[in-house]
């Protein structure tokens, strides 16, 4: 997958300060804030960086924790695990594969949301290739 390299200028230049702040910047939402916590409506999640999907809504589940989490990203090239030992507790952090954008941190109350929802009858419709 081709990757997708952004100064921080170019990413705050396309991104509203609050996905900058998740996305690039790792910040988290606070607990049920996120527009898709109680979304149940089906599609696929997109990077809200690079339009690449992400999750499928058919993973999504409720954890109880105010952020959306998914039980499985949507196809094997989707997503990127980092595994993060710098906590008293090991964390795997999931990032987007193909511009790194964090998407999730896999510990109890450290999950964001980066994605965006695209219903599979929107006209603005993206193929991706
Ligand atoms: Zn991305």
């Amino acid at each position: 997958m081709q990757k997708i390299r952004k100064s921080d200028e170019e990413w705050r230049a396309v991104l509203t300060p609050d996905q900058y702040a998740v996305a690039r910047k790792k910040a988290t939402e606070r607990a049920f804030t996120g527009k898709y916590v109680e979304s149940h409506e089906p599609g696929i999640y997109r990077c809200v960086c690079c339009g690449n999907p992400v999750f499928a809504s058919a993973s999504k589940y409720d954890s109880g924790s105010g952020w959306p989490s998914f039980t499985a990203p949507a196809g094997q090239e989707s997503v990127e695990t980092h595994s993060d030992g710098s906590h008293f507790m090991q964390r795997t952090e999931v990032v987007c594969a193909r511009c790194d954008a964090h998407l999730t941190a896999q510990a109890p109350k450290a999950c964001a949301i980066a994605s965006t929802p695209a219903r599979s009858t929107s006209r603005n419709r993206t193929r991706s290739d």
